[in-house]
């Protein structure tokens, strides 16, 4: 029997990687988007065009119990990957309502849909390492105490423990991956990394002359897209559900970033690039790192692009796109 895949978000960076996975392992893929998606399929469903024609969207939206209800009664998946998310972490607090409805209650919707329609189906859930918010210690563990500073951090650990009940008092297999950053030439364009790789292409090409920039010394642990969806497929391969920390273990600044990917294009970073109040966030004392040894041990998940390759590729990449737009 053919299995069956249904992926929330799977437009976005790690959906449509995930579909191309789960394509290639043989399942029939299915895909929520919304309305104004399929309006205007060359701009929203763009990462998903090499595969559109082997994919079976439904429109529904996450805010909706019901439009969730009927596409699980209808599809009846094996797998649920739930990675659609109000995904940009603001530390101002001023769209709680939109990003709680769309995060949380989008999780719920789902999982009461599953609860009563498709139970046997297993539901992946995105967590991030935004849920460890303020940290004492690194690197981070899944036993490490939650300590949320965000309002997409504390939609993210609502929904965790929403996850880990449907387990424990439903038998759902349910359960989360805790997700760090990660990146790849289809990263949203809001998002540090693919801000500077755009940037660098641009300078490069003429087309731009500074990169604005908030703290460069903020540390992430970044990582490569294509290989955390396969860590998401794992876990549902796995005996029982169980929760890991999804990341690189490493932490690079964003100067590293910064420098590594002007480096790739002969370029001095400190020509260009100037700094802005306008994007500099609070700073953390000590900063997010994963520690992936759960998954690599018990699924044997690897880590799979070291850092100057991930920002490599995304340079390249950029540099296609921008080239071709002249
Ligand atoms: P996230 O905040 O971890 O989800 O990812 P981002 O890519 O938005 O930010 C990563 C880090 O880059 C954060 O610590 C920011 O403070 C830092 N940063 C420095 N300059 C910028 C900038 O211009 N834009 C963004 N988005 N982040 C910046």
């Amino acid at each position: 029997m053919v299995k069956k895949a249904l992926i929330t978000g799977i437009a976005g960076q790690d959906g449509s990687y995930l579909a191309e996975f789960l394509l290639s392992q043989g399942y029939e893929v299915h895909g929520i988007v919304r309305r104004q998606s399929l309006e205007n399929p060359s701009g929203k469903l763009k990462n998903i065009a090499g595969v559109i024609d082997r994919l079976t969207l439904h429109v529904a939206s996450l805010e909706s119990h019901l439009s969730l209800y009927k596409v699980i009664s209808q599809v009846q998946p094996d797998e649920c990957y739930h990675l659609a998310a109000s995904s940009f972490v603001s530390y101002s607090f001023d769209d709680e309502s939109s990003i709680l409805a769309i995060n949380f209650n989008g999780t719920h919707h789902l999982l009461a849909s599953i609860k009563d329609v498709a139970p046997k189906c297993r539901f992946f859930f995105a967590g991030s390492s935004e849920m460890f918010g303020l940290v004492q210690d690194s690197p981070q563990k899944e036993v490490t105490p939650f300590n949320p500073r965000s309002i997409y951090g504390i939609s993210k650990l609502a929904s965790y423990h929403l996850v880990q009940n449907y387990f424990r008092q439903y038998d759902i297999f349910a359960c989360t991956g805790i997700l760090y950053n990660h990146e790849s030439p289809r990263r949203d364009f809001k998002f540090v990394t693919r801000k500077i790789t755009s940037s660098v292409a641009k300078i490069k090409l003429g087309l731009q002359e500074k990169l604005f920039l908030g703290n460069l010394d903020a540390l992430r642990d970044w990582g490569y897209a294509p290989n955390y969806v396969q860590a998401m497929w794992l876990m549902l391969q796995n005996s029982s559900p169980n929760d890991y920390v999804i990341a690189s273990g490493k932490n690079h600044s964003v100067r590293d970033f910064v420098e590594c990917a002007f480096r790739y294009v002969d370029l001095d970073y400190r020509k260009f690039v100037e700094l802005d109040p306008r994007f500099f966030r609070p700073s953390e004392k000590i900063p997010l790192k994963g520690d992936h040894s759960k998954i690599s041990t018990e699924l044997h998940w690897q880590t799979e692009k070291i850092f100057e390759e991930i920002v490599s590729e995304m340079v390249e990449n950029d540099l296609k796109i921008f080239s071709n737009a002249q």
